[in-house]
């Protein structure tokens, strides 16, 4: 019996969601990574390395400890696996990181440009603000530090500077819906700033 087989079956179930949906940038790469953290463990269930999505099966996906050591992995794990170890070191509420690179959220990471709260549904599930994560070469401790310092702000999405987006979530459910809230927010934000018109916020009041 393989303790971690729900957790691998839900991670492959989300993955290949978000790539028929166009969340990895490319339906035929393996860009992006998904993983989720075993309660009360220093232990983290996360995508390998370049394997495609839709070929997965359960025995795939990697366990690995906060150290990065292998304890049960037939394939290499994400080369980000150390920046979603980061996360869960310094955010004690998140038990789920979807990383994508997904192509409306991605504009933003190339204006570097915060993305506020602009729905109620926004405020409640991501947060105030979508910041950006200035750049690092992915896989580097450089990236690791930009991540975990940005996401100490409490909220549930980032952008990665010309890289992608990082979703946040209490549990899978959670980083999945709020990778979808993000790219609708984000489209929206984008058709809106082209008419060239004032875009309102929310009052403060409200987030
Ligand atoms: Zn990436």
């Amino acid at each position: 019996m393989d303790p971690y087989f729900q957790y691998r079956k839900d991670i492959i179930d989300c993955c290949q969601w978000l790539c028929r949906h166009g969340y990895f940038g490319s339906l035929l790469s393996a860009g992006g990574n998904v993983s989720v953290r075993i309660p009360d463990e220093p232990v983290v269930v996360i995508t390998p390395s370049g394997k495609p999505y839709m070929e997965l099966v359960p025995e795939n996906i990697c366990v690995v400890d906060f150290n990065l050591n292998r304890i049960d992995s037939d394939l290499a794990p994400s080369i980000e696996t150390a920046m979603h170890v980061g996360i869960y070191q310094n955010r004690a509420d998140v038990g789920a990181v979807v990383h994508t690179h997904q192509a409306y959220a991605s504009v933003f990471a190339l204006i570097n440009q915060p993305i506020p709260a602009l729905f109620d549904e926004v405020a409640l599930a991501i947060g105030e603000t979508v910041d950006v994560v200035p750049y690092a070469f992915s896989g580097t401790p450089e990236l690791v530090e930009n991540v975990t310092r940005t996401v100490t702000n409490g909220c549930n999405c980032f952008i990665m500077q010309n890289h992608g987006a990082l979703n946040l979530g209490q549990t899978l459910d959670a980083g999945w819906k709020n990778a979808e809230l993000l790219e609708k927010t984000a489209q929206v934000y984008y058709h809106a700033l082209t008419t060239g018109k004032p875009v309102t916020t929310l009052p403060a009041h409200d987030l």
